[in-house]
């Protein structure tokens, strides 16, 4: 997860990685706004993997690699629905009538957003 703050938001670095390290990109999920902090979602692959790294986070981009895994603890979970407002991928949803948070790990793309938000610290990232 690439995280871009407002002054890199315009810039082609994605291109770079493309065109100079050769890389192999699959964008998963991208928010990214002119003049606005932005973060983006993605599979990265090649030789040079290394390399690029290096030099998208020389020129200040946040660069976070997700774990394999997150999951929630049902006993702490008071569906209380935080989660469900920056979950990207839709994996936590509020299921109607009865109102209750429902995780579905398929759909979850381990951004990790959700173990920010929750109050109880029910989502749990395992590494
Ligand atoms: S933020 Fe935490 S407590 Fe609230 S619904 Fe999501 S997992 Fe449950
Ligand atoms: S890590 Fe959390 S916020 Fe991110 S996709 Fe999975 S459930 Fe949604």
């Amino acid at each position: 997860m690439l995280r871009f703050p407002a002054t890199l938001a315009e810039q082609p670095l994605i291109y770079y990685l493309v065109k100079d390290y050769d890389l192999v990109i699959n964008i998963i999920k991208a928010n990214i706004n002119p003049h606005k902090e932005g973060t983006l979602i993605m599979e990265l692959s090649g030789a040079n993997y290394e390399q690029g790294i290096e030099y998208i986070r020389s020129r200040g981009v946040q660069v976070q690699f997700l774990t394999e895994e997150i999951v929630r603890n049902d006993d702490r979970c008071i569906s209380c629905g935080a989660c469900t407002a920056v979950c990207p991928s839709g994996a936590l949803h509020i299921e109607r009538p009865d109102m209750q948070v429902v995780f579905d790990g398929e759909q979850c793309i381990v951004c990790q957003l959700c173990t920010k938000v929750c109050p109880l610290k029910a989502m749990e990232a395992k590494f």
